[in-house]
């Protein structure tokens, strides 16, 4: 046994089970002693104390030592400690309550996991620590001072989402954290870059508040606008003028394609007791009774009675006893629902569920509530007479724009799995002359990007002008605006890819924290972990 748990600078005794827990006396080798002030060796023992400590666990056995650790005087005249504490062997800290290899093990299983999931863990394999223990473990850990660097990355990332947000340094030649800096406007990134004068080579994405720290702080490194953003940035723009012109696109599609258009009357109460008027009447009768429930209640009538003669709820009544003035009725948020309404009228058709059809519309990119898509379609008479809309005459089934322009980057189209899609997009960009010229953009911004003939850029961006849409246009002004950078991002080979996969682990760190985990804690793990 004694070989088996073997501390160095410590010898063992008899070990002991009680109650299935393994005990083991110990005490230190060493006869005299080293003054950790004076450097003076002692033998005169003062006093000794036993400190308990825990040990890595055997089979499913706790193990703790009982090691006994002596004071020595310090003979030393001249040395302030009259009296010190032993501090036998490397795997004994003082303080702690447990051995240094103990301590690791936990540690390294906490950066990995969530406190209390870890100490959940930590209980399996018999070493048990509370949450807060847990906790209080992974704040002891020091970060370790940063490494050179030569070629950074940057990216921004949310540490609450629309509220604060951070910034994440990788080391681009090992792809590993360096750290994370509180806000992404370019502050606390100046101050770290000052620090690191030894950085050559900077990729970013084109945020300028990261653009201007660069500049100013390191003046001659090369910065690299991230093919990865570019790609995605232009890929974002394009999706604005798609969704833009959506409908556009469909009347393209099918010029008898019948118009669904939303009633104008939508009503607004589901109670379907009372008979349906006409909105205008409604909310006059809806006044004159507010008015004539204040006056009974004034001239001293209960809450029954009034109730009773109006023929309404005796909730109604309380609820208008306690306000002056009639309250607006909460009214569901208008979206627009044009560009699903062709999913919507399908939906109806096939006699789907409002869930299913809601399923459909959020893939689509539909971003309302279900409950308002319901309220708005439930009497439609998309729904009440489906008849009227045979989807035979909806030939548009058209796909989303979202999808539209994913498949805009596919170079074959014969690579679009579903065959429904495929055939839309070929008509799609038969009918539309201007889609397919986007296409061709976006074909050879991968192009270039991919490859390293700065040359053809500028001829991209005449063309991409050239289509005529402000959208494009502006994209290519912001192009224009970082245009060294993103000539680099042609030229060299580095690409942020590592830092977004750095953002998607930081991402995947917080959220095992559920999302509350403090930011020196979430620095802690994302710069330690080894496999988060
Ligand atoms: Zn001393």
């Amino acid at each position: 046994m004694a070989t088996l748990i073997s501390l160095p600078g410590i010898s063992l005794g008899e070990a002991r089970i009680v109650d299935g827990n393994i005990t083991i006396p110990a005490r230190s080798k060493q006869r005299s002693v080293l003054c950790p002030c004076c450097n003076n060796l002692s033998k005169r023992i003062h006093s000794s104390y036993v400190r308990v400590l825990r040990d890595l666990s055997i089979s499913t056995s706790c193990v703790s030592i009982h090691l006994t650790v002596r004071k020595f005087f310090c003979r030393n005249p001249e040395c302030e400690k009259k009296i010190f504490t032993e501090q036998p062997g490397n795997e004994v800290k003082a303080y702690s309550r447990m051995t240094n290899r103990t301590r690791e093990t936990l540690q390294n299983i906490l950066l990995e996991v969530s406190a209390r999931k870890g100490s959940y863990i930590a209980n399996l394999i018999s070493l048990p620590i509370s949450p807060s223990t847990a906790l209080r473990m992974i704040d002891a850990l020091p970060i370790p001072p940063a490494e050179k660097v030569t070629v950074l990355g940057i990216d921004d990332w949310a540490y609450r989402k629309g509220l604060t947000y951070g910034t994440l340094l990788v080391n681009m030649e090992t792809g590993k954290v360096i750290d994370l800096l509180i806000g992404r406007d370019g502050v606390s990134l100046k101050e770290w870059l000052a620090k690191h004068p030894e950085i050559k080579i900077v990729t970013r994405d084109r945020a300028s508040a990261f653009s201007c720290a660069v500049s100013s702080t390191l003046p001659k490194a090369i910065q690299v606008a991230d093919r990865f953003h570019l790609l995605q940035n232009f890929s974002d723009c394009v999706y604005s003028v798609i969704r833009i012109e959506y409908r556009n696109l469909a009347n393209s599609m099918n010029e008898n394609s019948i118009q669904v258009e939303l009633p104008n009357d939508i009503p607004q109460e589901g109670t379907g007791k009372e008979p349906q008027k006409a909105k205008g009447e409604r909310n006059e009768y809806i006044k004159l009774r507010f008015v004539k429930v204040k006056q009974m209640l004034k001239d001293g009538a209960g809450l029954k009675t009034v109730a009773k003669s109006l023929q309404i709820s005796r909730n109604a009544v309380r609820r208008y006893s306690k306000v002056d003035v009639l309250p607006i009725k909460s009214i569901y948020h208008k979206y627009d629902y044009n560009e699903y309404l062709d999913i919507i009228a399908m939906g109806f058709s096939e006699g789907i569920s409002f869930v299913k059809i809601y399923a459909r519309m959020k893939d689509a990119g539909f971003k309302g509530s279900k409950s308002a898509f319901y309220c708005q379609f439930k009497d439609h008479p998309m729904r009440t007479k489906p008849a009227e809309y045979n989807p035979i005459n909806i030939k548009l089934r058209l796909i989303s724009p979202r999808k539209i322009s994913k498949y805009l980057a596919f170079d074959d189209l014969s690579k679009i799995k579903d065959e429904t899609d495929r055939e839309i997009m070929e008509k799609l960009l038969n009918k539309s002359n201007t889609l397919e010229k986007i296409r061709q953009q976006v074909l050879t911004f991968k192009e270039l990007l991919l490859g390293n003939d700065v040359l053809l850029l500028n001829d991209w961006m005449e063309r991409t002008i050239n289509i005529g849409i402000s959208q494009l246009k502006s994209f290519v002004t912001g192009v224009k605006g970082d245009l060294e950078a993103v000539k680099n991002a042609i030229d060299t080979d580095w690409s942020n890819g590592q830092v977004e996969g750095q953002v998607n682990r930081l991402k995947s760190i917080k959220r095992q924290m559920y999302g509350r985990a403090g930011f020196e804690l979430l620095r802690k793990k994302v710069i330690l972990s080894k496999v988060g």
